[in-house]
């Protein structure tokens, strides 16, 4: 039976990524051995490595002034580099999810975190509008896409001060005006590659600014300097990001996606609201995510979460769990999935409903 990949990350990925990173695994770029076993400094590696940035460069039109790299450690480490290589005494976050926490609770080692709005108290439900941020803050901190509740920040912050933003679970999933940003980061096991590397986009300009001493692995000008290869990076995940990015490119890149990523979600969030079975978790369409799609059982409904989970499986539909701390489902519809995955999910909605 087809299997729909739903899951959350690490998720599902072009069959283009699957088949090219076979080959590569067979035979790295007609060098005669497998891209696992490689050395980093091969030419074909370090042609592999440049074409990838180059093509992050080209996807997201990334200004000059800014810097493209690659890291192990996730985007979880992320937030702890964040504030340590910009944060000198103060910075300012926008509490949207548990990613957002973690970050936020990661910067209050370096110095002062304003928290300057949160959705906490309605189970991160909504994405806070009207707040403040300190213009005396280091950076203000975003997190665009929140993976676990399903709200999606669709329009840039605009703020005086450096904007920072975790975009682990929509980069590529729309065009991102880069020169809004500092710092953009995203683990790349959601809409990029396997897990294991992340992607980091810098305004060099907001390097060097702080007196503490930084530790070489975690200082960004060592991995600037080092073109990503400061020490070993993770080749495989690298190699696997490439050719995600060549599909995304052939398919006519960051534009053409979004099209596509807004007809599926719209397709899924119109049969949630129209199945008398089921409600979409976040309300306001305009903080609905495109990439992440929440829903519950109506009230009267609940006894059959389970066995609509089960009905799902059997259908070949995968990873609509929602995540361990808040239940119900989460249809992840990442840039890889096709719209027939979709429609297998709503046919399964449809079917479901029309037996109880
Ligand atoms: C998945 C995710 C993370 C965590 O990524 P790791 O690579 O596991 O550290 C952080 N932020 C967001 C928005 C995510 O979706």
């Amino acid at each position: 039976m087809k299997k729909h990949n739903f899951y959350a990350g690490p998720s599902i990925l072009p069959q283009y990524t699957i088949d090219k990173t076979l080959e590569g695994i067979k035979d790295f770029a007609g060098s005669g051995l497998s891209v696992l076993e490689i050395s980093h400094r091969s030419k074909e590696f370090v042609a592999c490595m440049n074409d990838t940035i180059s093509l992050v460069r080209e996807l997201l039109e990334i200004p000059s002034g800014y810097q493209v790299i690659f890291l192990g450690g996730g985007a979880s480490l992320q937030f702890a580099m964040v504030p340590m290589n910009l944060m000198n005494t103060k910075s300012a976050y926008l509490n949207t999810g548990e990613w957002a926490s973690k970050a936020l609770k990661e910067a209050k080692l370096f110095g002062e975190v304003i928290e300057v709005a949160s959705s906490k108290d309605k189970l991160f439900n909504f994405i806070p509008k009207n707040y403040s941020v300190p213009a005396d803050a280091d950076y203000f901190h975003v997190t665009t896409n929140n993976t676990i509740y399903g709200t999606e920040l669709k329009k840039d912050p605009v703020v005086s001060i450096p904007l920072v933003a975790d975009m682990s679970s929509d980069i590529f999933s729309r065009p991102v005006d880069v020169s809004k940003y500092s710092l953009i980061y995203a683990g790349a096991q959601k809409n990029l590659a396997p897990a294991g590397v992340t992607l980091v986009i810098i305004k060099e300009e907001v390097l060097g600014k702080v007196t503490r001493p930084i530790p070489t692995m975690l200082d960004y000008r060592t991995h600037i300097k080092g073109e990503s290869m400061f020490n070993t990076p993770p080749v495989f995940a690298v190699f696997a990001a490439q050719q995600t990015l060549h599909w995304l490119k052939d398919l006519g890149g960051v534009k053409a996606i979004q099209k596509k990523n807004i007809e599926k979600a719209a397709m899924l969030y119109d049969e949630i609201e129209r199945n008398k079975l089921f409600v979409p978790t976040i309300k306001d369409p305009e903080d609905r995510s495109l990439m992440n799609i929440c829903f519950v059982m109506a009230d009267e409904y609940k006894d059959l979460e389970k066995l609509f989970g089960e009905f799902a499986k059997s259908k070949g539909i995968l990873g609509i769990e929602g995540h361990r701390s808040v239940g119900g489902f989460r249809a992840s519809t990442y840039n890889a999935l096709p719209v027939e995955s979709v429609q297998a999910l709503i046919d399964t909605m449809k079917e479901f409903e029309s037996k109880n």
